[in-house]
């Protein structure tokens, strides 16, 4: 196992605060003097005037491995999201397809805020996601979709989200 990068945040235990993000910064994110463009030889993505894009069209840069393909490899999540209750079995399909289109209208607009993978059993789905931006808009999609209960805990001492979402009743239109 990777050692893990993130001074402090393991040594003491974790604080929750409620649905506020934390204003501390991705410990996986680039520092110092970064070439740019830089081109992440893993994933595709450009970092330019700042920020990781998806590149227009094929360039010639130094190749840098950003910090999701880097979390990636790792296996080193932001986000946890757990999905569960007995409404999943029966709607299986549908939240794992309502997962991934919440990831992919992300992911096109932020390269850096993907999913891990995915962890499945019988009542449970669990998202590892790059980011703590994913599992909120995963929380809420199913929310939105399917009601159920959702809770969403950011932790105070570190940039990681653990976002809950549970719902009982295997019939749509009960609650
Ligand atoms: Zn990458």
């Amino acid at each position: 196992m990777a050692e893990r990068p993130i001074p402090g945040s393991h040594a003491s235990p974790r604080r929750w605060g409620r649905g506020q993000l934390p204003e501390i910064s991705d410990p996986y994110q680039l520092r110092g003097k970064i070439p740019e463009p830089a081109l992440c030889p893993q994933c595709g993505a450009i970092f330019q005037a700042g920020r990781w894009k998806w590149p227009e069209a094929r360039i010639d840069a130094e190749k840098m491995l950003c910090q999701a393909c880097r979390r990636i490899n790792d296996n080193y999540p932001a986000g946890i999201v757990t999905l569960s209750g007995a409404f999943l079995g029966p709607h299986k399909d549908e939240i794992l397809n309502l997962v991934r289109h919440q990831e992919q209208t992300e992911k096109s607009y932020h390269p850096m805020n993907r999913i891990i993978n995915v962890e499945q059993s019988a009542n449970r789905i669990v998202i590892n996601t790059t980011d703590i931006h994913l599992p909120r808009r995963i929380g809420e999609a199913c929310e939105r979709a399917f009601k159920g209960r959702l809770k969403v805990s950011y932790d105070e001492g570190a940039y990681f989200v653990r976002v809950d979402w549970h719902r009982d009743s295997a019939h749509l239109g009960a609650n």
